[in-house]
């Protein structure tokens, strides 16, 4: 619990359970019956067929976070007398997975949720999926004259679109577009708030944000609504400060800047009727509740209660009638839904050598490296270290002279992986003891940690792990009643040497270059990413043609669960075919180069059936390690 913390970041959705292996309780862990057995449901999947890695999911997970995100602002509303109501929104973007997508629509309906569409293709899903009168339609993104005339024939289905002027130039277009069809528009505006988020996604908002309308841009939209006759037509005021908000102060300034806004915009005589406050709902990543950029140092109903008495007291003064409530909100409402289970092809361990008892050359720097290891003092830790590269890099000077065999420059290496892991350990006691200790020297723990090889791609699976430094909690889900004896970082099967992990979440809640990890015991090790499941199922990549993985939709049922839909990965024959191969053309030239070595006497005939067997297996095969 404590290595792994999480209590913190789990909470109310996996822990750990009597025998050790991460459970799941996807309707949060006041359900009555135990959780699912995430290792026994990863043997029983795999069982059945299923190859690792596994992204396996828990649409009732989706359920459960439109319930508490709507029943938080149901409390707020009822706690602060608030005239009006709340409408969720999920945006498309965020996982645009049909049966996600067909969850949220489902289990929204009662709450009336609806979807946000940022683009044609995430326009066509919403028109498509979302039946639910009184739903919203929140049409935003760039948007040309097809995407707005869709829009606004999506009324005559009884729908409510609402199209979002991000740019000027966009009201012209809707302009047009209603005047050829006879459809007033349901319009809102996207402002530029000053108030700006913080951490990675602050400058979605403020002056040089790329989207929203200066207040200069919300002036001009209402002169030439109100010239045009169609003041009338706008309803909504936007904004979006960026996502992974740590702070509730950041999204109350927010909301009282944006219903400012809104009170001219009433003021100036459009009819309004919707706020609508975007996403930025953080979660808790590193599960230390504060304000780091991977926490949240708010509740969903701290943030519910903020936003309903932020706008009630702010409008109130002014007479105006508070408008309907309308969140964005993806990450909060999709991370947690999917977990990804991988298996440890292999590991590098970092010091397998023990140190040599006996020394086989009488070479210098040898004798020296030799002679530093038993002379290491924890009082002179820093010089020590400084000394053992100095002598390392002056062996492979040697060596590259051709001074020092490659026997010599074997032993030199062990050496100095010797002495950095004394140091390191020393400088861990020292640490531990409130000594203060050099960075660097405790920075030494990831160049001695084993490398566990895992079969996934970090660029598929996890792409912000890679792009923006995004740390997701990483455990092993079994073996938990044991204690783990290895530190470890993690590398992919990409052969891009970025394809590594190396940051995670420590026991204390700070960043951390290496993880606890268990010795190899002749079963597969199964390690799990968690919160992982906003935004990254879709901006991963095929980097080495690595597709996407098996997935499995899981709902519980009493006294188990059942597997609700089996989502195969991509095959081979697949990958290729997006970079324009064709798979029965690569079989055939095979073939022929196969036939000529044959001719030749190259080739047994046997080896050449075999070959191409091979071929042809692996194009209908899994993109990853079997
Ligand atoms: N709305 C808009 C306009 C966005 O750009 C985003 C994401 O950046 C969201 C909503 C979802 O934000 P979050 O995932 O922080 O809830």
């Amino acid at each position: 619990e404590k290595l792994y913390r999480i209590s913190g970041w789990g909470d109310p959705y996996f822990r750990i359970n009597a025998a050790g292996h991460v459970e799941v309780t996807p309707q949060g862990m006041q359900q009555q019956e135990p959780g699912i057995d995430l290792y026994q449901l990863v043997t029983d999947l795999v069982a059945r067929g299923l190859q690792l890695p596994l992204l396996i999911r828990f649409p009732e997970i989706v359920a459960d976070r439109i319930g508490r995100i709507c029943g938080s602002f149901q409390q707020a509303i009822e706690r602060f007398g608030y005239p009006n109501v709340y409408r969720g929104v999920y945006p498309v973007k965020v996982n645009q997975q049909r049966h996600l997508v067909e969850e949220v629509v489902n289990h929204g309906r009662a709450y009336h949720f609806g979807l946000e569409a940022g683009s044609k293709p995430e326009l066509l899903i919403a028109l498509a999926l979302l039946d639910t009168p009184e739903a919203l339609l929140v049409c935003n993104g760039y948007k040309d004259r097809d995407f707005i005339e869709t829009a606004l024939l999506a009324q005559r289905l009884g729908r409510t679109p609402i199209i979002v002027l991000e740019r000027l130039q966009e009201l012209e277009l809707v302009l047009e577009a209603a005047d050829k069809l006879g459809i007033d528009p349901i319009l809102g505006v996207r402002a530029k708030l000053s108030a700006q988020g913080i951490g990675r996604w602050g400058t979605s908002a403020g002056d040089r944000a790329k989207f929203g309308l200066t207040a200069t841009d919300i002036l001009q939209v209402v002169e030439r609504l109100r010239k045009a006759g169609k003041l009338h037509c706008l309803r909504l005021l936007h904004y979006h400060i960026g996502s992974q908000i740590s702070m509730v102060s950041v999204h109350g300034r927010a909301v009282r800047e944006a219903s400012q806004i809104y009170i001219e915009l009433v003021k100036l005589g459009a009819p309004m009727g919707y706020l609508d406050i975007g996403g930025g709902l953080g979660i808790d990543y590193d599960g230390s509740q504060s304000t780091n950029h991977s926490s949240q140092s708010y509740s969903l109903e701290d943030y519910a209660a903020t936003v309903v008495q932020t706008v009630l007291t702010t409008l109130e003064p002014h007479g105006i009638q508070p408008p309907i409530l309308v969140t964005e909100s993806g990450r909060a409402l999709m991370s947690h839904q999917s977990v990804l289970v991988f298996d440890v092809q292999d590991i590098n361990a970092a010091s397998p050598y023990p140190m040599p008892t006996q020394l086989t050359s009488d070479a210098e720097v040898i004798q020296k490296l030799n002679q530093l290891y038993y002379e290491i003092q924890p009082d002179s830790l820093t010089a020590d270290y400084r000394r053992c590269q100095e002598l390392k890099d002056a062996a492979l000077r040697q060596f590259t002279e051709g001074s020092l065999s490659l026997q010599e420059r074997a032993q030199v290496e062990r050496l100095f992986w010797n002495c950095s892991d004394k140091i390191c350990t020393l400088a861990y006691e020292q640490h531990q003891a409130g000594h203060p200790v050099s960075v660097d020297l405790l920075d030494l723990d990831e160049m001695l940690a084993s490398i566990y090889y895992g079969n996934f791609s970090l660029f598929q699976s996890l792409p912000d792990s890679w792009a923006i430094d995004q740390v997701f909690p990483i455990m092993p889900i079994h073996r938990l009643d044991q204690e783990p004896r290895q530190w470890a970082t993690l590398a992919d099967l990409t052969c891009d040497s970025d394809g590594k992990i190396n940051r995670f979440f420590g026991d204390d809640g700070q960043i951390t270059s290496v993880l606890p990890l268990h010795d190899p015991d002749g079963e597969p090790y199964l390690l799990g990413v968690f919160l992982g499941g906003a935004y990254q199922e879709i901006l991963g990549d095929l980097h080495n043609l690595f597709g996407d993985t098996n997935a499995v939709h899981i709902r519980s049922r009493p006294g188990g669960y059942r597997v609700s839909q089996v989502i195969k990965g991509d095959t081979i024959s697949e990958v290729l075919s997006w970079v324009q191969y064709n798979s029965e053309d690569l079989a055939e030239t095979l073939h022929h180069a196969t036939e000529a070595a044959l001719q030749q006497g190259q080739i047994s005939l046997s080896e050449a059936r075999s070959l191409q067997r091979h071929f042809e297996d692996n194009l209908r095969a899994y993109t990853y390690l079997h």
